[in-house]
């Protein structure tokens, strides 16, 4: 079982399952989502995902094509990213210890900040990965 939570521990979260395809996108835009350099997410199935506590202090945002973030109302972490109000994928910053998934692949790399550095021998594309 994998358990992940928000900074100030009101929200929890088990999965029942193993995460899987977890990468790392540095677009602009997830940038912002994120708060950070980059993504780092990674895909769960919605029926292995529960809440354990703190759902009610979730709050949202939906952006295009139907994806969605939710977040904790009192600390702002994301905990989870959601497709058409259904949890999609978890924020792997929020996963507690070792989910035995690492990330595969960092996408989107031509858009990285400026202030970042890749670290070399990491697989990456410029735009997104080849279907
Ligand atoms: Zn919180
Ligand atoms: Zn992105």
């Amino acid at each position: 079982m994998i358990t992940g939570g928000c900074f100030c521990g009101a929200v929890k979260y088990r999965i029942d399952g193993r995460l899987r395809d977890a990468r790392s996108c540095h677009c602009s835009r997830c940038r912002k989502a994120f708060s950070a350099q980059a993504s780092a997410y990674a895909l769960v199935e919605p029926d292995e995902f529960s809440w354990l506590c703190g759902e009610e202090l979730l709050t949202s945002y939906t952006s295009s094509g139907g994806f969605g973030l939710r977040f904790c109302k009192i600390c702002g972490s994301t905990v989870c990213g959601t497709f058409r109000q259904q949890v999609h994928g978890v924020t792997l910053g929020c996963v507690d210890g070792d989910p035995e998934v690492e990330i595969g692949m960092h996408i989107y790399v031509a858009s990285k900040a400026a202030w970042e550095k890749i670290p070399e021998g990491v697989t990456q594309f410029a735009e997104a990965p080849p279907p």
